[in-house]
């Protein structure tokens, strides 16, 4: 088929193909380092205690009966003991999924509907946050605890005390092409979270080492969101190679900084919300930061002024690269792939085990490069599907996923990403892309962020208008700044709906922008 771009296609994948067995054989090789570290209360967790922890859990949990065909779920506050506890889960067959504790009661229980865990393995906080919630969920089997409480729960502490010979121990079979490892949320930042099922396979292609060299890279760097796919994989990622990973639980720019300062970081994955952040905080001089030679940006755009705006404040960071990845299929591209280095605005190159294709979203046409479409993505790291619900709504006629992005590639096959399809405001017949009205607006002095949604006219279609956070010393107008965007772009995307200011933007746990909650305070 012509203009279909491929990442590289050797993806060495072991035989065996069971992601627990292969987390398991690359973490034991590890013998003295840290592995993880919790920079809010300082308890770190060898490599030796990790992997002694998930052998012995996994023995327990397979004698109890819980093996392949089975959901295991994780609530907890992040900590330490979830890295192994996910690897023990995997050891026993059974498929592993995690809430944490800022769901509300009402999507949790969408989730455990949608997922169906049969164990549930909780830390006391979580407990007491959703008992009744848990109770009433019929699937659950048993209930095991990390800490003390529930008395009724069994203790995770009691089943890991006795040592297992980690060489010795046999993990359960599985036929790691079908059956699903991970099970994670799609975001639901415009309708209900769906279940993403993850094979083994589609596992292990997310945790492919990145082409760097990464011999002065030791320390690590993620938010830790165990439930996240970016995050989760990104760490496991890492501690295959034997590096320490670090982790905040509430997160702050401010707090980032200070751990990179006191845990020497080399490199920090982090979401754009909080790289924005670190270029923002102010007496960031007191931090000593000439550790931290690279920072990785996923999730959402990352704008070149932000990048500026780093490499100015803090010039010791050497790269600032960007990915581009989704729950569906993980990292779809990465300027670590580059070819031809960082392109300004670009999400660089197909990652490897990855197919991309770009097509007219209406007639499901290929295009070629420099032609705006759908991003539609394929390959073994691309899902085994959405729980209960139908391949023909999400996968085109190829078997490529429809990613609901709306981007192109470059005669170099270097991605951009323009918006998601759904939030394309369409205002008199013309199609108006609200990020690049954000990046202009953001752009002006006097705007922190901003975010720009449609009202909704009978006549006009969608009429936007931006909602804008001003800077904490900026007086800026809702007229200059009508003015300022009219210099910029074309007169059908100007902001005819005006401007509001806001104290802050709606945002999910990812930074992510709530569209809808802005769009129903403008329609109200
Ligand atoms: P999630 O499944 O929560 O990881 O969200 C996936 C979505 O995040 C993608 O479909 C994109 O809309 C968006 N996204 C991820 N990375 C980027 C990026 N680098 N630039 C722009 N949007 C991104």
């Amino acid at each position: 088929m012509s203009n279909i771009v491929y990442g590289d296609k050797n993806v060495a994948v072991p035989h065996h193909v069971h992601f627990g067995k292969y987390l398991l054989e690359n973490l034991k090789k590890e013998k003295s380092n840290i592995a993880l570290i919790n920079a809010e209360n300082g308890e770190k967790l060898t490599y030796k205690e990790f992997t002694q922890y998930a052998v012995n859990l996994a023995n327990k949990l397979m004698k109890l009966g819980i093996g392949r065909g089975d959901v295991v779920a994780v609530g907890s506050e992040k900590r330490n003991y979830l890295g192994p506890t996910l690897v023990a889960i995997l050891l026993t067959g059974a498929a592993y999924t995690a809430y944490d504790l800022q769901t509300g009661k009402s999507a949790l229980a969408h989730k455990l509907t949608v997922a169906q865990p049969n164990y549930f393995i909780m830390s006391e906080s979580f407990w007491e946050r959703y008992s009744k919630l848990l109770l009433s969920f019929d699937a659950i089997k048993s209930f095991f605890t990390l800490d003390i409480e529930p008395k009724s729960a069994i203790s995770i502490q009691l089943l890991v005390k006795d040592d297992i010979d980690i060489d010795t121990f046999e993990p359960a079979e599985v036929d790691g092409e079908n059956d699903v490892a991970i099970i994670l949320y799609s975001s639901g930042t415009t309708g209900l979270p769906k279940g993403v099922l993850l094979t083994h396979l589609n596992s292990i292609v997310n945790v492919v080492p990145y082409s760097l060299d990464l011999n002065v890279i030791n320390t690590i760097y993620t938010c830790g969101e165990w439930y996240h796919n970016y995050d989760t994989f990104s760490a496991y990622k890492f501690l295959c190679l034997g590096k320490t990973v670090v982790y905040l639980c509430d997160v702050t720019s401010e707090k980032i900084l200070k751990c990179i300062d006191q845990y020497k970081i080399n490199m920090a994955m982090l979401i754009p919300y909080f790289i924005v952040g670190l270029g923002k905080v102010l007496d960031s001089k007191k931090y000593n930061l000439d550790s931290l030679k690279i920072i990785y940006s996923r999730s959402a755009p990352l704008h070149n002024k932000t990048i500026e705006n780093i490499k100015q404040r803090f010039p010791g960071v050497q790269e600032i690269f960007q990915g581009y990845g989704m729950t569906e299929c993980g990292e779809l591209s990465s300027e670590i792939w580059g070819t031809k280095g960082a392109k300004p605005g670009s999400v660089g190159m197909a990652s490897p085990g990855l197919v991309l294709k770009i097509s007219d979203p209406k007639t499901g046409k290929t295009l070629g490069p420099n032609e705006r479409g759908e991003i539609r993505s394929s390959g073994r790291v691309l899902m085994n599907g959405y729980i209960r619900i139908d391949r023909d709504t999400y996968l085109d006629e190829d078997g490529f996923l429809k990613t609901g992005d709306l981007g192109y590639y470059d005669e170099d096959k270097y991605f951009y990403i323009v918006d998601r399809i759904k939030d394309i405001l369409c205002y008199n017949g013309d199609q108006v892309p609200p990020l690049e009205l954000e990046t202009i607006l953001e752009l002006h002095p006097g705007v922190l962020e901003a975010a720009v949604v449609g009202k909704d006219d009978e006549v006009h279609g969608d009429i936007p208008t931006a909602f804008v956070v001003r800077q904490a010393d900026s007086n800026v107008t809702e007229e200059e700044l009508i003015n300022y965007v009219a210099a910029e772009v074309p007169p059908f995307m100007h902001l005819a709906g005006g401007v509001k200011f806001i104290t802050k933007l709606p945002r999910n746990p990812r930074g992510k922008i709530l569209r809808r909650e802005l769009k129903n305070l403008l329609n109200k």
